[in-house]
């Protein structure tokens, strides 16, 4: 291919790539912004198989990386999305590290020096700041992958001069840059990797429980960035636009979640922010509380006007989202006003009961989110909270040594009547006790989300 027919192909993948993001800001166009994605990707690979070397390897190499992450895909549970992200981003640090070590060893080859020749200064501060990135988003990944799927605890790890090393271990990692910049050789390189390991260990685990939906966002741009660094090392342009798309939005993402968490977002980039207080745990003292049968919450329903759903993670966990469509058309039938409410960090990663209840096809007029409908709680009869709790956690308006102090919530507890299915009386996510379940107008309805749904369902029928 001619390089102006590479520029253009090139182009024409970036444009797509950007009708993908746009694509995917809402459930409504989110399919087709995945189409323009995979056409971008198509156009982009096949353009930079067109123009390198050797492609038997690369294609070998597609084939079997290709063939892990098909099956891997299909085998994971849509709760287990959050980690796979994780380690995904993990091997995207890695590659950046990997591409920046191996185009320093041998710069000819890459097209970036003259045989003889000593590595240009740009060179150098793009393998520098690659590397750097891509070796705290390596380590960083892992962590938080760890942390996700329970593999090590998700309790913040804190110990007083934090802030101060890290900070130190920065400035070293700069310093050892600059040495490198200077006189480009392995050891200031090598050290200078290493410390970027270590901070990527250190940024992460401080931080715990509710915040990590926040860490995972940002990973997802430190990720980008990381390609983006290596796409100026290979001087390829797709990879840096594709990288800062990646980036940017990951960017972007982070700082809707660090608002719908109430965080700051310069505390997330620096690490080790939120969750101070430690979460309550074990010794709660014997609270009382009403619990009640499906055909209890079928009656309260059925003889409601309004009826908002509030679903979270126990939701996904149950795979309860077909059957409450089906209670709800059902409600809906019977003259009920139903509509879902949606919270950003419900669930395990960012838009996961918007994907769920796209899958289920619930009507996406019946969708509200938090924002729009939180007025809306003090006029509505019944509230099905289902598989939910800290995001509707009244403790974060209400508790200032809490640790979700701040986030905003559902403001379930403004309903007249609130019934919550979950199978016991167990914390979610954060490890908190919830004053709503202990509400006079609160009934508990124990057992499985998908179980309990349909014998409502069962009961409306009657
Ligand atoms: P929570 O984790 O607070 O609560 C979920 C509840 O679901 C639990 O209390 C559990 O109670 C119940 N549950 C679990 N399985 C079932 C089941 N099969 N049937 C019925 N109930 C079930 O979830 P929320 O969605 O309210 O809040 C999300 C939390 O996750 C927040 O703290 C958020 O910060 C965090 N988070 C969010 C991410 C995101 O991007 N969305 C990413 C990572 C974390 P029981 O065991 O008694 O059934």
């Amino acid at each position: 291919m001619s390089a102006n027919s590479v520029a253009l192909a090139y182009l024409v993948a970036a444009i797509l790539f950007i009708l993908t993001l746009k694509g995917l800001s809402s459930p409504l166009t989110a399919r087709r912004g995945n189409m323009f994605g995979m056409a971008g990707m198509a156009i982009a690979v096949l353009t930079t198989l067109s123009v390198t070397h050797n492609v038997m390897y690369i294609l070998l190499a597609i084939a079997v990386g290709g063939s892990i992450g098909a099956i891997v895909a299909k085998r994971i549970q849509m709760t287990e999305m959050p980690e796979l992200v994780a380690a995904m981003h993990s091997l995207v640090g890695l590659a950046a590290v990997l591409v920046a070590m191996s185009a320093f060893h041998n710069p000819v080859a890459y097209g970036i020096a003259l045989p003889g020749e000593m590595l240009h200064s740009s060179n150098r501060i793009e393998l520098f700041i690659g590397t750097f990135v891509g070796a705290i988003t390596f380590t960083g990944s892992i962590i938080a992958f760890g942390k996700l799927s329970g593999k090590v605890s998700g309790r913040p790890l804190r110990f007083p001069g934090q802030h101060w090393l890290n900070l130190a271990l920065g400035l070293a990692a700069i310093g050892f840059g600059v040495v490198f910049f200077l006189n480009p050789s392995w050891t200031p390189f090598l050290i200078m990797t290493a410390i970027a390991l270590l901070l990527g260990v250190l940024l992460i685990v401080p931080i715990g429980g509710a915040d990590m939906p926040v860490v995972v966002s940002m990973l997802n741009s430190y990720s980008g960035w990381a390609a983006a660094g290596i796409g100026f090392t290979l001087n390829n342009n797709m990879l840096i636009i594709a990288g800062s798309l990646v980036g940017s939005s990951g960017a972007i993402l982070s700082y809707i979640m660090c608002k719908a968490m109430n965080r700051a977002f310069f505390n997330v980039i620096l690490g080790g922010f939120g969750g101070e207080a430690e979460a309550a745990v074990g010794d709660a003292v014997q609270r009382t509380y009403r619990s009640g049968s499906a055909d209890d919450a079928a009656f309260m329903m059925g003889n409601a006007d309004s009826v908002i759903i509030v679903p979270g993670y126990g939701l996904a966990v149950a795979r309860a989202q077909h059957a409450i469509n089906e209670m709800s058309k059902m409600l809906t039938e019977q003259g009920v006003r139903v509509r879902y409410a949606i919270h950003p960090v419900a669930g395990r990663m960012p838009g996961h009961m918007n994907v769920l209840l796209a899958e289920a096809e619930v009507p996406y007029d019946q969708v509200v989110e938090m924002d729009e409908i939180n007025s809306d709680f003090s006029d509505t009869d019944v509230v099905l909270v289902i598989g939910a709790n800290d995001v509707v956690n009244p403790a974060a308006k209400t508790d200032t040594s809490s640790p979700i102090y701040g986030m905003p919530i559902l403001e379930a507890y403004k309903a007249r009547t609130i019934l919550i299915v979950k199978r016991s009386m167990a914390t979610g996510y954060a490890g908190l006790d919830n004053d709503l379940f202990y509400l006079d107008k609160s009934m508990m309805v124990f057992g499985d989300a998908k179980k309990v749904v349909e014998d409502i369902s069962k009961a409306l029928q009657h």
